[in-house]
């Protein structure tokens, strides 16, 4: 039987397409390795360093400011960490969902390196939920339930120099939720030279924030809004912790501008 496409489904239509098409491309790209077709249901595990046991196997998460806490075989607010008996995994340690060169501008950084490219990666997720996300179709899922393709760090710094880029960003979903990967790309695409920049929410703790301070060449926040009302209301998150994110990373001196749309 025909049916007509409602507007939601023709834009999640149109937006997963996008993403795995330019996948296809930039990984089919002359100058890379082999390529590969993104898939449904990959799923990359490394134990995460930012977690407080609790008892009857429970965990804390100490990544960001929500703090979830997990019982065993369940998911925190992120959708991409969970309770292994009693230990706490990202599930997102090399998969991304999103693999794309941008112009540095589009992160959008104004005063860094200007007209130059940034090897950008995503993968599923995000610790907010924002009633307007542009990137809903991977923010609001599940690793497994979005196209993805297996990139180690070691490979995202290879395939990022191929292609000519200057900086590797973290981007499109908030990239706390995969920080064990940032922060491994991250360190390898120091030593080869290349600049490591993040668009952010800024809701991570100040512990994590500043061990990553170590490897990150700049850093955009949105600054969403200016109450708790908005923050609570329409992100599900928290505006304080946000202004902490700030004042952290100037005072560590990395390179920093906000977007408030
Ligand atoms: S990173 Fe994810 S699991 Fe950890 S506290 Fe934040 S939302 Fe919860």
């Amino acid at each position: 039987m025909n049916r007509s496409m409602t507007k939601r489904e023709f834009l999640k239509c149109c937006a997963t397409s996008f993403c795995v098409l330019s996948s296809s491309y930039l990984l089919g790209y002359p100058k890379t390795s082999e390529a590969q077709t993104p898939r449904k249901g990959l799923i990359k595990t490394k134990l995460s360093p930012y977690f407080t046991s609790l008892s009857g196997g429970k965990i804390q998460c100490e990544l960001c400011p929500r703090r979830c806490r997990v019982s065993k075989g369940k998911r925190g607010f992120c959708r991409v960490r969970e309770n292994r008996e009693g230990k706490y995994y990202s599930l997102v340690y090399g998969n991304p969902c999103a693999v794309h060169l941008d112009p540095i501008e589009k992160k959008p950084f104004f005063h860094l390196i200007p007209s130059t490219t940034s090897f950008s990666l995503a993968t599923a997720g995000c610790n907010f939920q924002c009633k307007f996300c542009q990137n809903w179709e991977i923010s609001q899922s599940s690793p497994e339930d979005v196209y993805s393709v297996e990139i180690s760090p070691d490979e995202a710094v290879t395939k990022a120099k191929e292609v000519g880029a200057r900086s590797i960003a973290y981007t499109y979903v908030e990239p706390t939720i995969f920080y064990e990967y940032m922060l491994d790309v991250g360190l390898l695409a120091k030593k080869a030279g290349l600049l490591n920049v993040c668009h952010s929410n800024g809701y991570i703790n100040p512990i994590p924030l500043r061990n990553l301070c170590k490897v990150l060449d700049a850093a955009n926040i949105d600054l969403k809004g200016f109450t708790e009302t908005f923050y609570r209301e329409l992100c599900d998150g928290e505006l304080n912790p946000v202004l902490e994110t700030l004042k952290t990373l100037k005072k560590e001196k990395v390179h920093l501008e906000i977007t408030n749309l």
